[in-house]
């Protein structure tokens, strides 16, 4: 399940794609763009915006593109009703994006991080991925610390 994401919601992008859902931002207001884009790339509309899903809801549904109108300031319930809505498996997949730029992450050898990662996380892990695309370097503990900070639904 992909995702585009009303740009007012930048923490929910981030825990979409913690959770190993590709997700993007719109901050277009071209509404017909943002709608071609779900229907050419098979995303599902987040918004805060109640006045797009009322003004277009009769094209949304013709065009077949799943939307989800989330009403909360809240990180933590937006992310819980598009989970409860959608049926979303947040831990299943979750350390196979980066954060940043929504791009798979990519296992790479132990011997390969040496020097790159600190000392500590040298020692303590095992599995190493990065992205290719801002060559960052992740490991279990960074998603899953950023899980545990405090959003009880992961
Ligand atoms: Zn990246």
């Amino acid at each position: 399940m992909e995702f585009i994401v009303d740009l007012t919601m930048g923490k929910l992008v981030k825990w979409l794609r913690i959770a190993g859902y590709d997700t993007i931002f719109y901050n277009s207001v071209k509404l017909d763009k943002i709608m071609d884009i779900a229907s050419k790339e098979g995303r599902i509309i987040l918004t805060r915006n109640s006045g797009f899903i009322k003004k277009e809801r009769k094209v949304l549904e013709e065009r077949g593109i799943p939307h989800l109108l989330l009403a909360s300031d809240s990180v933590e319930e937006q992310l819980k009703k598009t989970a409860n809505y959608f049926k979303l498996d947040l831990k299943e997949s979750s350390f196979t994006l980066c954060i940043d730029c929504n791009k798979p992450l990519i296992h790479i050898l132990k011997e390969d991080v040496a020097g790159k990662v600190p000392e500590y996380v040298y020692q303590k892990y095992n599995e190493f991925v990065h992205c290719e695309n801002c060559k960052k370097i992740f490991w279990r503990g960074t998603h899953r610390e950023r899980m545990e900070e405090g959003l009880s639904v992961l």
